[in-house]
C-alpha cells in the first residue's frame, strides 16, 4: 500500500498526529503493538496549567492550551463523543504555599488560568482542615482512553491501522521514500512513548522515564465536583468513583504495579480527606520523558524521512495537540520551523 506518512504508535501521540494529518487529506499507515503498554492507557487525563513549586505556567501553556481546546472539540465533532470534561482543580495550600500563591499569580501572569486570592476552606466540609485553597479555573480533563479507542475504530474502518510490533530491521529508506513490508511513504514517524528507548533510530536521545501508579477508588458521599491536589489528585469521575495519583519512580524495572505504590497513594490521600476509600483498581504505566522533559518533535537533520512526537512526559493531554499539530504542519509544508528546545535535533547536534 502507498501512503504519505507512516506512524508507529497509537497512544496519545500517534493518534493526533494521525487525526492532524488525515484533516490535511495525508494518507497515513498505523503500527500500534497491543501487547505494548501504554501511558496513555493509564493516565488520568488531568489538565493543569501551572507548576505549584515554582507558582509558574507549565511550558508552553498559552500555545498548547488554546490548541488543546480545538483540537479535542475537532475530534469530538468526527468521533461523535465527548472527550474534553472542563473543569476546575482546588488546590490545597499551607501558610507558605498560601504566600507564594498570591506573590506569584501576578508577576508569573498566571490570571487567565488562576483566581489571584486563595479561598477559605469552610465551603468544602469532605476535605480535612488545610490553611487554604487556591482555584485554578482554566482545567480540566481528556478521556485520553475513550479518545484514542474511538480513533481506533475510525483507523480500522478505514484500514489505516496494523496491530503488530514494527521491526526496525525491515525498514528500507532511500532519498526520496520509506519502504517497510511491501509499503512505501515519504515520511515514518515514531510515536512510541516510552518504548522508543529501543529505539536505534534515536539512541542518543536521553531518556529519563518515570513510572507512575494511578489508582480507582470508590468515595462514599464524597459530593465533589472538582480535583483536589495535595500531593496526589483525587479525580471525581461521577457516581461516587474517583482517580487518584499519581507516584513518581525513576527507577524502573518493569511497569507492573507494587504493593508500595499503593500504600504511598492511600496514605497521601489521607491528608486530603479522611473518608475510607474502597480500591477497585490500581494501574502503572511509564512516562516517556526526556533529560530536560520537554517535548521531541521533529525530523532527523541528517535523515529527514525519519521523524519522531516524544517526551510528553507527564503533561500529555495538554501538550500533544500543539506538538502534534506542530509537526503535521512541518510534514504537509505549512512551516518548517519547530522551536530549538522542543526540537529533535537538540540530540543530535555532532551528526
Ligand atoms: C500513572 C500515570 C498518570 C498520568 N497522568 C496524566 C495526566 O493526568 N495528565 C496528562 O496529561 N498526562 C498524564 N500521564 C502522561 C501521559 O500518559 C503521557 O504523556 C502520554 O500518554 C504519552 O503518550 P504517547 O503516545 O507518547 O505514549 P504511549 O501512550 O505510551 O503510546 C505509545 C504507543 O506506541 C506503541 N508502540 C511502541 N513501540 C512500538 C513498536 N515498536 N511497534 C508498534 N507499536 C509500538 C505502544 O503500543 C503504544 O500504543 C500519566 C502517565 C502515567 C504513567
Amino acid at each position: 500500500m502507498e501512503a504519505d506518512f507512516f506512524i508507529v504508535g497509537q497512544g496519545l501521540a500517534g493518534t493526533l498526529l494521525a487525526f492532524e494529518l488525515i484533516s490535511q487529506k495525508k494518507k497515513v499507515i498505523v503500527f500500534d503493538d497491543p501487547q505494548n503498554t501504554k501511558a496513555s492507557d493509564v493516565a488520568a487525563g488531568l489538565i493543569n496549567p501551572v507548576v505549584f513549586r515554582r507558582m509558574t505556567k507549565t511550558a508552553l501553556l498559552d500555545v498548547a492550551f488554546s490548541q488543546m481546546e480545538s483540537t479535542y472539540q475537532q475530534l469530538e465533532d468526527l468521533l461523535g463523543e465527548k472527550f474534553y470534561f472542563p473543569g476546575q482543580i482546588l488546590k490545597l495550600l499551607n501558610e507558605e504555599s498560601d504566600l507564594l500563591w498570591r506573590n506569584k499569580v501576578f508577576a508569573n501572569q498566571l490570571t487567565d488560568y488562576i483566581s489571584p486570592n486563595p479561598i477559605q476552606p469552610d465551603q468544602f466540609e469532605v476535605l480535612k482542615s488545610t490553611y487554604s485553597i487556591g482555584l485554578i479555573n482554566k482545567s480540566g480533563r481528556i478521556d485520553l482512553q475513550n479518545l484514542i479507542c474511538s480513533f481506533r475504530k475510525f483507523l480500522i474502518e478505514r484500514n489505516l491501522i496494523y496491530f503488530e510490533p514494527f521491526d526496525y530491521e525491515k525498514v528500507a529508506i532511500s532519498t526520496e521514500y520509506v519502504y517497510y513490508k511491501g509499503h512505501s511513504a515519504q515520511k515514518i514517524i515514531f510515536c512510541e512513548g516510552a518504548a522508543a528507548s529501543k529505539n536505534p533510530f534515536f539512541s542518543k536521545i536521553q531518556f529519563k522515564h518515570s513510572k507512575g501508579e494511578v489508582l480507582d477508588v470508590t468515595l462514599p458521599n464524597v459530593n465533589i465536583n472538582e480535583t483536589v491536589t495535595d500531593e496526589v489528585f483525587l479525580m471525581p469521575m461521577g457516581n461516587d468513583l474517583f482517580k487518584v495519583g499519581a507516584t513518581y519512580s525513576w527507577e524502573i524495572q518493569n511497569c507492573k504495579t507494587t504493593e508500595i505504590g499503593r500504600s504511598e497513594l492511600l496514605e497521601k490521600l489521607k491528608r486530603i480527606t479522611s473518608v475510607k476509600p474502597i480500591v477497585l483498581n490500581q494501574l502503572a504505566g511509564i512516562r516517556p520523558t526526556a533529560h530536560d522533559r520537554k517535548p521531541v518533535v521533529g525530523l532527523l537533520s541528517h535523515c529527514p524521512q525519519i521523524g519522531i512526537l516524544n517526551g510528553l512526559g507527564s503533561k500529555g493531554a495538554l501538550l500533544a495537540p500543539y506538538c502534534a499539530r506542530l509537526l503535521s504542519d512541518v510534514l504537509t509544508g505549512n512551516t518548517t520551523n519547530i522551536p530549538g528546545d522542543i526540537n529533535v535535533t537538540r540530540y543530535f547536534k555532532s551528526i
